[in-house]
């Protein structure tokens, strides 16, 4: 096979690159290694349940991607306003944390409080660039004890003294003095943050934006069940598993970055060394059907460490087509370092008790369904090593002509709109 561009992964930035390639004259492939399209962002039917792979819900801040997605997915789509709480201290409070401390026991919105108007008074410059420090300059020490740093160390699995603060921009909000104060004395109903509303199909899940941009390519131009297993950056050749060798101009790669650098030849030893240096955790993500109402909410966090997951999300809630009527569906999160060894089963039995012991399960609630998604890529870990480890690799990758998108690609923190975006970008880098 020869192609002009060949893309590795059929994820929303891989088909979105060969989407904005349709009219350039160029010809493009795609070889995605699962059956199907979508990568994170696929759904899978289980026993009458629609899952995604944890929540997938879309957060739509740019023109042109809103446009894009609105018009594939066309009327299969409904607007949420987010309703998503913090459970601790055995209440659930509004999202933020920071600024919804209302319902909380005094002693803790007190502390919460306390901490605040101390940096507000007596501001202070964090004492190091990472995300802890940045933490207790931004939001004094309550809110960062009660939920900003227990809850980011069971997402990041690493002391936050060795995270930065680069991801944070968009993910974590920021309320003003007033806003703070008025949610510590008040059910505050104000909305904050990047994803306060979201959009999310009426039918099918996630899967259908990824279906119908791979809808508008060139039959033909998507190779399911073909994993690249090796690229020679000098003659330009990529090995596909099963199906053979194509040859390619240009290669534009979304699949993890650490994983592509292994299958490339030609590279220098520093891009290796860097490679080793770049670090992520996997999610452990357990979809379950369950019989029954289980929550109003979209999801809860929870910062504490008796329980053994970080997020509950309610997926029934988003679109109630994912789950047989009268049942409800629910994933549950957790992160681990990829070293981390994991029996399964122990974890399930972990989580089952968890969502008891805060309620959200109970005895005439029966499991209709269930399936695990281990991410081994949740989520990129950025410590100091990344960005200088980035540099050099992203260098060498120029010199070579290869384009490296997407979430994992690129490797960063970010969302679908995004990852749409980063396949229109490197088409029309592709085409100049
Ligand atoms: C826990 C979690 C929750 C999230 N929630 C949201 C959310 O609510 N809203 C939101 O907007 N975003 C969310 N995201 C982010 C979103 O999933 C991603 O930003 C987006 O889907 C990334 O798309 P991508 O194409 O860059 O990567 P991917 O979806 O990872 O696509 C890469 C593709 O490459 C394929 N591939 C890998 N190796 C090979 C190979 N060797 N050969 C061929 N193919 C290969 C993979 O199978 C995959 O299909 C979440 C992410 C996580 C981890």
């Amino acid at each position: 096979m020869n192609t002009d561009v060949l893309v590795i992964g059929g994820g929303l930035a891989g088909l979105s690159t060969a989407f904005h390639l349709r009219r350039s004259g160029l010809s493009c492939l795609v070889a995605e290694a699962q059956d199907k399209v979508g990568g994170l962002a696929a759904s899978e039917r289980v026993d009458g349940f629609t899952f995604d792979r944890t929540g997938h819900l879309l957060h739509l801040h740019d023109r042109y991607g809103a446009g894009l997605v609105r018009s594939v997915l066309g009327s299969n789509l409904a607007e949420h306003r987010r309703d998503s709480a913090i459970r601790s201290c055995g209440v659930e409070t509004r999202y933020p944390f920071q600024a919804n401390t209302f319902g909380l026991p005094s002693r803790v919105v007190e502390d919460c409080l306390a901490g605040f108007l101390e940096t507000v008074h007596w501001p202070e410059r964090p004492k190091d660039d990472s995300f802890r420090a940045w933490c207790l300059a931004q939001f004094g020490s309550g809110i960062s004890r009660h939920f900003m740093l227990p809850y980011n160390e069971k997402v990041w699995r690493r002391p936050l003294s060795r995270i930065n603060t680069e991801w944070q921009g968009p993910f974590v909000p920021k309320p003003k003095a007033g806003e703070v104060l008025c949610g510590a004395l008040m059910d505050q109903t104000k909305a904050f943050g990047y994803n306060a509303a979201f959009l999310y199909p009426m039918r099918g899940g996630i899967q259908p934006l990824a279906d119908g941009l791979a809808g508008r390519l060139r039959p033909g131009q998507v190779l399911l069940s073909s994993p690249v297993t090796k690229v020679d950056l000098g003659s330009r050749i990529a090995e596909i598993s099963g199906k053979g060798e194509v040859r390619f101009k240009r290669l534009v790669n979304t699949a993890p970055l650490p994983a592509f650098l292994d299958m490339a030849t030609g590279l220098p030893g520093a891009v290796r060394s860097a490679a080793k240096r770049l670090r992520h955790n996997r999610v452990l993500c357990l979809n379950l059907g369950v019989q029954g109402h289980v929550s109003d909410r979209h999801w809860i966090y929870f910062p504490e460490k008796e329980f053994p997951f970080y997020r509950v999300g309610f997926a029934s809630n988003f679109s109630p087509h994912v789950a047989p009527r009268g049942a409800s569906s629910l994933y549950i999160e957790a992160s681990r370092r990829p070293e981390e060894s994991v029996s399964f089963p122990a974890l399930e039995r972990q989580y089952l008790v968890g969502l008891r012991r805060c309620g959200l399960l109970k005895s005439s609630h029966r499991i209709l369904a269930k399936q695990w998604v281990p991410i081994d890529y949740g989520y990129v870990v950025y410590d100091r090593d990344r960005g200088p480890a980035l540099a050099t690799i992203f260098a060498c990758l120029r010199k070579a002509r290869v384009e490296s998108i997407g979430r994992y690609g690129a490797w960063k923190y970010s969302f679908m709109e995004a990852a749409i975006l980063d396949g229109k970008a490197c088409a029309e880098r592709l085409r100049k």
